[in-house]
């Protein structure tokens, strides 16, 4: 039998807003073993988001425990949490947040520059994980010249680069095309298939038929837990989707966070940025607005002075700020 990587009990999480109380989870007990793929599926609202943040030691428990790896993770301080989460937790996002200045090769060594080793080793493991996810010949690429699902999957090569033990989605197919989402999750089983063990979070039953293990989250407890044969998606698939398409014809691409937008949007639908300014008014709004700006401490990206997690590495950036931990400073 496989070793437990993830093991939940009694994990309950209540949110409170002024005087109200929201139960996000209601006492779940869940265990995922080393070399699963698991889908955690439930319409919006009903925990999944809040499931998989605690998963990845982004927000804590009201009540109940989590093991990573037979470590209680729940007692631990904010400072060797994000240890934790640097070493053994990769997670992707729905938006690829991606630096959108560099190449895909730098964005994907950024975790590794908190993880000690040289820069040369650095950039052969970011290669490696590029080539993992079908982008070997693109790693001078920028996010504008990748299509959504070519960013995607520079965001899963970031996540995989150092090797965690257990890699984390949260609708990862959900800003892209269907088929683009399908050689997502192709990824996803490929790594599967490698060793890795992976939760993807949707409320898309079709995404979820791409795991072995299906999930069902109902208003903040699992209702539904059961092995599936999972669809597959054929090789030839995948190696299409990173050749092919560079840009979608039409997107309005964000020049701060590179975000793809349709082409009647104004702003930016994952940054908020300003989509119609001239390239040097937008270059220097970006650079003003840098200095209002907070550094993540894990990673040293600029991110909003509201945002909560590192729009590059997932990292928590205002618990770490409160923590005190690593270098982050107002800009
Ligand atoms: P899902 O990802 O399945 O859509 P979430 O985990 O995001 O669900 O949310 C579960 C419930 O908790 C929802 O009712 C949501 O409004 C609430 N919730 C989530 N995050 C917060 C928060 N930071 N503060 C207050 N309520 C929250
Ligand atoms: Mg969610």
């Amino acid at each position: 039998m496989a070793y437990p990587v993830l093991q939940f009990m009694g994990v309950s999480k209540v949110y409170t807003m002024g005087g109200s109380q929201v139960h996000a989870l209601k006492g779940v007990d869940l265990e995922i073993r080393e070399g699963e793929m698991v889908s955690v599926m439930g319409p919006s609202g009903c925990g999944k988001s809040t499931m998989l943040q605690i998963a990845g030691c982004l927000d804590k428990p009201t009540a109940g425990l989590i093991m990573l790896s037979g470590t209680d993770v729940s007692a631990l301080e904010d400072k060797q949490l994000a240890q934790i989460r640097n070493k053994h937790i990769g997670i992707i996002f729905q938006t690829f947040n991606l630096l959108p200045h560099e190449s895909a090769l730098n964005n994907v060594i950024v975790p590794l520059q908190y993880s000690g080793i040289s820069k040369k080793q650095g950039e052969s493991a970011a290669q490696r994980a590029l080539q993992s996810v079908g982008l070997g010949d693109r790693v001078h690429h920028k996010p504008n010249e990748l299509s959504g699902g070519q960013r995607q999957r520079v965001a899963i090569a970031r996540a995989i680069v150092n090797q965690p033990s257990i890699v984390l989605a949260d609708e990862p197919t959900g800003a892209l095309d269907q088929q683009s989402g399908r050689e997502v999750m192709g990824i996803l089983q490929r790594l599967n298939s490698q060793g890795r063990t992976i939760v993807v979070v949707t409320h898309d039953k079709d995404v979820a038929g791409y795991a072995g293990r299906i999930i069902e989250l109902s208003d903040g407890s699992i209702v539904g837990d059961r092995k599936v044969k999972s669809k597959k998606v054929p090789k030839k698939e995948i190696e299409a989707g990173a050749r092919a398409r560079p840009v979608a014809a039409g997107q309005k691409i964000c020049a701060r966070c590179s975000f793809g937008n349709r082409p009647q949007a104004r702003y930016c639908a994952n940054c908020g940025f300003t989509l119609d300014m001239s390239p040097k008014a937008s270059d220097t709004m970006i650079r003003r607005m840098a200095g209002m700006m907070v550094n993540c401490p894990y990673c040293a990206t600029p991110n909003r002075p509201f945002a909560k997690y590192c729009i590059s590495c997932g990292g928590a950036v205002d618990d770490a700020l409160k923590a005190g931990y690593g270098e982050g400073v107002k800009a």
